[in-house]
């Protein structure tokens, strides 16, 4: 059955109204629901008992762009429970990234010179089934509970830091309010330059770019950068525009990463919509990032020779800025590996 907050409106093909609030609290976090709506019921018997302990959650918002009577559609696909991800596959572990290794305070990952990264929150109003995010240890690790400040203290004692990174989870799951505490930390460490957001939810909840978000953007004194998570062109649709137009307007450079995704983009033709698409909307490519190996996502992978192959296919279609690099994170390297 479809159930709703009150004061949510559901239409037919799932989407619903109200504040960024409501709609995540509206989310879809049933897989037969989520068939349902798709015209997909006849499915619903192939889906895993277990999710494997990491439950499906899709905003309606994005369950709206999804194609009714599309078992494959790209974006389902990214969210759908799947009877593969209990498969044990060889080299995909729990802590891919070694994110574990570089924990130098709570909540805090420095792995590369300049930028450390904050984890600001342990929510995310999606849950992809190919992210890392499944294994972590987010619990002890968000800094959102009260712990801005040994965070803070870390980037004062390396004046080497020039960029702080807000990533999680998603940072935005935060409470305005709470993004306010933080960067009011932040007025006094001059050597930071820049803040980078790490974020989906402008474009899995576009209603999150809401006008206090705006204002809290348009005031910080550092540069900022919002780096958006796009996979596939039909995840951009008026709403989510609508919300990098309001991002641009409060000064915001908007760049995007994405994942290299088996039978959700690894083609030419769906890389190449998803540049046009994202410039289309004042977003650059930025990364384009080989699959990290989590235990759950091996059904993902796309072969190196493949997607060395797709990236000169781009090149040969898309002028060079249009062009994303293509890398892989290797525990312990010193920045990302491009391929
Ligand atoms: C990916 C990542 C960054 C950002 O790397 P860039 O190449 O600057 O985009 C920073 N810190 C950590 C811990 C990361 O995993
Ligand atoms: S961290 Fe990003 S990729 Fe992982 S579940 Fe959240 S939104 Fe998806």
């Amino acid at each position: 059955m479809i159930t709703a907050s009150p004061g949510a409106r559901i239409t037919p093909a799932g989407a619903v109204t109200g504040d960024w609030r409501q709609q995540w609290r509206d989310a879809v976090t049933d897989p037969l629901e989520l068939l349902a709506l798709l015209d997909l019921g006849h499915l619903s018997g192939a889906l895993p008992e277990a999710d494997a302990g990491f439950a499906l959650r899709v905003p309606r918002a994005f369950v709206a762009r999804m194609q009714p009577g599309d078992a494959r559609d790209p974006l389902l696909l990214q969210v759908l429970p799947q009877l593969a991800e209990l498969e044990q596959a060889e080299g995909f572990v729990v802590d891919a990234v070694g994110d574990l290794a570089a924990r130098e305070a709570q909540g805090v990952l420095h792995k590369y010179h300049g930028r450390a990264l904050l984890i600001a929150s342990g929510s995310c109003a999606i849950n992809c089934r190919y992210c890392f995010r499944r294994h972590f240890p987010y619990g002890e690790e968000m800094a959102a509970a009260g712990h801005w400040r040994r965070a803070l203290d870390h980037l004062r004692s390396d004046p080497s830091l020039t960029e702080l990174i807000l990533s999680g989870g998603d940072p935005l799951a935060l409470a305005t309010a709470k993004l306010e505490e933080l960067s009011a930390g932040l007025a006094g460490l001059p050597q930071v330059t820049r803040l980078r957001i790490h974020t989906r939810l402008p474009v899995v909840l576009p209603a999150r770019v809401d006008g206090a978000l705006v204002d809290w953007l348009t005031a910080l004194p550092q540069q900022k950068v919002v780096v958006l998570h796009v996979n596939h062109a039909r995840e951009i649709d008026g709403s989510v525009a609508e919300a990098c137009r309001r991002l641009r307007e409060a000064g915001c450079t908007l760049l995007n990463q994405a994942v290299l995704l088996r039978d959700v983009n690894d083609d030419a033709v769906s890389l190449t919509e998803l540049s046009e698409a994202l410039f289309a909307v004042g977003v650059l490519p930025y990364y384009l990032h080989q699959l990290d190996r989590v235990q759950g996502a091996a059904h993902f992978e796309v072969d190196d020779q493949l997607a060395l192959g797709l990236l000169e296919q781009l090149r040969g279609r898309l002028p060079g800025y249009l062009v994303p690099r293509l890398v892989r994170e290797v525990a312990g390297a010193p920045s990302k590996l491009p391929l």
